[in-house]
């Protein structure tokens, strides 16, 4: 259902997932298989676009996996074989990964239908604020459609609304109101470069510092665009202010400064216009739980910083949340061991975060870069980290530095 029809919407359910995304229904999938009553709500319609650069990294064809949506997924995405770091000094590395491009609004939808099949119902609705009991426990929500307000109750609710904070501040759950990164994309149709421009080309250099710039080859012709910035945001007086960075005009740096990107402009055609959205990343900036309710994906800051993934994490947490919610015990038991399952993905966030350093001084991809081409147990190391079998910030921790030269 997508539109707000009273009659459908449960009066209550067990657990009442906000957030559409792949974190919401990778959770709503989980719970709804083990025969949990799930409401799965989101305020935009089924098939909605989300801005991203719908890069699926190895945690995501994991993920996919073990949502049984694998298949599925890479029937429509576009496989990709390696992604290609290029440097500010033009110098390029291919690591090879299990990776595939397919635009959200189908990768989405497709998540979305998964947790139906599996029994998850889902309603067109805005979270407004959460119902709690006379203990202050979160107990439903207050959902609206249209002109009309009305309230779901749940044993639980998982909020996985994404990177934009206004249901997390409602739900008295934000930290933190800025995002940690910004980023921009486009979609160009070009056939003539189609088989040219095939690994996901992520760029590093002085013109688009503090950020990187993507190519990724999406199917039937098309390629996403796009420049991100991680770490835009800085904090003045208590309250986070965007730093003077204008996407737009990176973006413009970027096409101007890489042939490829500059090649794509010219020969392909822009289909729709550059859209840009927030990032939350290092799972910081919000409470991960409260009585009754979980914070999952990027609402919990599930985005990877120094790359800007998030789709892979997003669905890790969503089935994390269900799994915790799927377990016997009390509420603080159950909230324990979902918090638990955060805090053992937080190292690897941490890694990330060090790696952003990267984005700030470029000369370190040129040097990982011009190592990396020397070395085949680098490169090794470069794909064990996009594989999630190695550790990102040893490549550009003081250690890590050192052993380059050494290995
Ligand atoms: C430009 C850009 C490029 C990116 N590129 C990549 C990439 O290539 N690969 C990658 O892995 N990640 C990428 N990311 C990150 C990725 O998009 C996110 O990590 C991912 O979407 C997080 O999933 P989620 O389910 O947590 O949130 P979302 O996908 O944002 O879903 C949240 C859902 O909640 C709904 N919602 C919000 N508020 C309410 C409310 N009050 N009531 C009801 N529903 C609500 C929204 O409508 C939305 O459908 C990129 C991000 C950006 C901005």
């Amino acid at each position: 259902m997508n539109a707000y029809d009273a009659a459908a919407v449960p009066a209550r359910c067990d657990v009442l997932v906000i957030g559409a995304g792949p974190a919401g229904s990778a959770a709503a999938r989980v719970l709804a298989s083990a025969g949990r009553e799930v409401l799965l709500v989101d305020q935009q319609p089924l098939g909605r676009d989300k801005t991203c650069g719908d890069g699926l990294i190895p945690d995501a064809h994991q993920a996919l996996r073990r949502l049984g949506l694998l298949d599925a997924v890479m029937a429509r995405a576009q496989r990709v074989a390696h992604v290609g770091c290029v440097g500010p000094r033009g110098g390029r590395i291919d690591v090879p990964g299990s990776l595939a491009v397919l635009p959200r609004q189908q990768l989405d939808e497709m998540l979305n239908r998964h947790a139906q099949a599996a029994g998850a119902r889902f309603v067109q609705a805005r979270f407004e604020r959460p119902l709690e009991d006379a203990q202050g426990r979160v107990c439903g929500a207050v959902l609206r459609a249209g002109d009309a307000e009305f309230e779901v109750r749940a044993d639980w609710v998982v909020l996985a609304t994404g990177a934009v904070p206004k249901a997390l501040s409602a739900a008295g759950m934000c930290e933190r109101h800025t995002p940690s990164g910004v980023a921009l994309r486009g979609y160009v149709q070009a056939p003539s470069l189609v088989g040219r421009i095939r690994a996901l080309e992520v760029v590093w250099s002085r013109a688009v510092r503090p950020g990187y710039g993507w190519i990724f080859p999406a199917p039937d012709g098309h390629f996403n665009i796009g420049v991100g910035v991680t770490d835009s945001h800085r904090a003045v007086g208590g309250k986070g202010a965007k730093k003077d960075i204008n996407l737009r005009a990176i973006f413009d740096a970027f096409v101007k400064d890489y042939a490829p990107a500059a090649e794509l402009m010219r020969e392909g055609r822009l289909v729709g216009e550059l859209k840009g959205a927030p990032l939350r990343c290092t799972l910081a900036g919000a409470r991960w739980s409260r009585p009754g309710l979980l914070v999952a994906g990027e609402a919990a800051g599930s985005t990877y910083s120094f790359t800007g993934e998030g789709i892979g994490k997003a669905m890790e947490t969503g089935m994390l949340a269900a799994e915790a919610l799927l377990q016997p015990g009390d509420d603080a038991a159950l909230r324990a061991r979902y918090e638990a399952g955060l805090q053992a993905l937080k190292p690897r966030f941490d890694l990330y975060e060090r790696a952003n350093r990267v984005n700030a001084a470029p000369w370190l991809a040129d040097l990982l870069i011009w190592r990396a081409r020397k070395s085949p147990r680098l490169l090794a190391r470069m794909s064990g980290v996009l594989n999630e079998t190695s550790n990102p910030g040893n490549l550009v921790s003081l250690k890590g530095l050192s052993r380059l030269f050494l290995e």
